[in-house]
């Protein structure tokens, strides 16, 4: 299908592994979303970390997408090329960004200092300088003070949102102690750099999401509009993820349309009859889709 109106949505998977169920929904609910506006659906390889990087898991989740007949548009967009780009939209930050010599150990440590054992909230140690002798791990980024600290927004399927950024998350990580840029300045440089204007994805982001618009206002760059679908999770109620040993859902020769699509479907609360083929399927999901939330 051709796109016809200027919705630009995409697919962002991490290589970290085959896709799974979890990821299936995800990667559903952006291109249902895209057919649904007739628009452009786009895939990016979010590759940034190397240490969790899979080989070859980029080309089976490109190939397990394609046997469930969505195809994306344009071409594929792998974020280790894209490095120049975060490094460019590090230096614009200018003085938002300051380098942080804490280790884990005395993150913590301060945190206890705190009395404040839960909380993942930087303490804001270097805010104002290295102390001597200390040298530069990470790169993090000022946040507002909590009175400027407020990010609202409004998600297409969970109503409004807000997070003070200030007392809820902290100055976070741009660049890391390991070297690799951080996902939320990488995800932001990306989608304003490929256009896109429509996110869906998991509610496990939709606590990033105001760092990421924070991001976007630091950077000059649009605020695109945001839909978190809810994530698949296991007998023990914990997302599906490699961590949690989800399996791939593309076995090569298994039955993707009962096993996979129609059951993810299902997932997302559409209710379709037998389909009897992946054109089928897509045709009447979309539709489906397109009714649940309302689109014209
Ligand atoms: N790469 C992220 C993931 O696989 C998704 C990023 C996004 O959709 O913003 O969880």
């Amino acid at each position: 299908m051709s796109a016809t109106t200027d919705y630009i949505g995409r697919f962002a998977p991490s290589p970290t592994g085959p896709l799974h169920m979890g990821s299936l929904v995800a990667a559903m609910a952006s291109y249902l979303d895209a057919k649904a506006h007739q628009g452009t659906w786009l895939l990016r390889i979010e590759d940034l970390d190397f240490d969790r990087n899979v080989a070859g898991a980029d080309q089976q989740i490109l190939q397990s997408l394609q046997r469930c007949g969505m195809q994306w548009d344009g071409e594929v967009v792998w974020q280790s090329q894209r490095q120049d780009l975060y490094e460019a939209a590090l230096r614009q930050l200018g003085d938002y960004v300051y380098p942080c010599a804490c280790s884990r150990k005395e993150i913590a440590d301060s945190r206890l200092r705190l009395g404040d054992t839960a909380s993942q909230i930087y303490p804001g140690t270097c805010r104002h300088g290295i102390a001597p002798g200390k040298t530069a791990r990470a790169w993090r980024l000022r946040v507002p003070e909590p009175e400027l600290g407020i990010i609202c927004f409004e998600d297409r399927l969970c109503g409004s949102q807000s997070q003070n950024l200030a007392t809820e998350v902290g100055d976070f990580v741009l660049k890391r102690a390991d070297g690799f840029w951080a996902y939320q300045l990488a995800v932001v440089v990306d989608d304003a750099a490929q256009g896109i204007n429509q996110i869906v994805r998991g509610a496990d982001l939709i606590d990033s999401t105001a760092r990421q618009i924070y991001l976007q206002g630091l950077l000059g760059l649009p605020t695109p509009s945001y839909l978190h679908v809810a994530v698949v999770t296991n007998a023990n109620g914990e997302k599906l993820s490699k961590q949690t040993g989800a399996l791939a859902f593309d076995r090569g020769d298994n039955d993707l349309l009962h096993e996979a699509l129609l059951p993810a479907a299902r997932f997302l609360g559409l209710q379709l009859s037998p389909a009897s083929n992946l054109h089928e399927f897509w045709q009447q999901a979309a539709m489906l889709w397109a009714k649940k939330l309302h689109i014209a």
